[in-house]
């Protein structure tokens, strides 16, 4: 959900920012830390309101593809771009989701090999004790 994956954002961009960094740009990376660490469940709001059918971490969102691709992008404009810290940001939001992506994927089911595979992954299964219900 939406919440439980801030604080990791947060502590990510805390870890990245550098003493060099100035007040207002060590504030833009703490946001899009947490905004990009949080960001994958935005597709709740579609399976809430449209979808009901698919788990919403078969969407694109939860595709660790998507991150990387977004890294790499980053890596790209950094490497590039006239201004760095726009890619440099970029690259903040691209690893807080892919934070999102292992953090999910300690007992929840992430698509790792999508879209090519649709083979679901994750590091321990939790037994249900209760039925929803019952
Ligand atoms: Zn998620």
């Amino acid at each position: 959900m939406f919440i439980p994956h801030a604080p990791s954002g947060y502590l990510l961009a805390k870890a990245i920012i550098r003493p060099a960094c100035s007040s207002a740009f060590a504030k833009a990376i703490i946001l899009v830390g947490v905004v990009g660490a949080v960001i994958p469940d935005i597709d709740m709001v579609y399976f809430y309101l449209f979808d009901h059918r698919l788990h919403h971490h078969k969407y694109f969102t939860h595709w660790p593809i998507t991150w990387l691709a977004l890294l790499l992008m980053a890596t790209v404009l950094l490497r590039w771009a006239a201004t760095k810290k726009a890619a440099f940001l970029l690259a903040v939001f691209a690893l807080g989701g892919m934070l999102h992506m292992l953090l999910d994927s300690v007992v929840g089911d992430i698509w790792w090999q999508a879209p090519w595979l649709k083979q679901p992954l994750k590091l321990f299964t939790i037994e249900a004790v209760y039925q929803p219900g019952g």
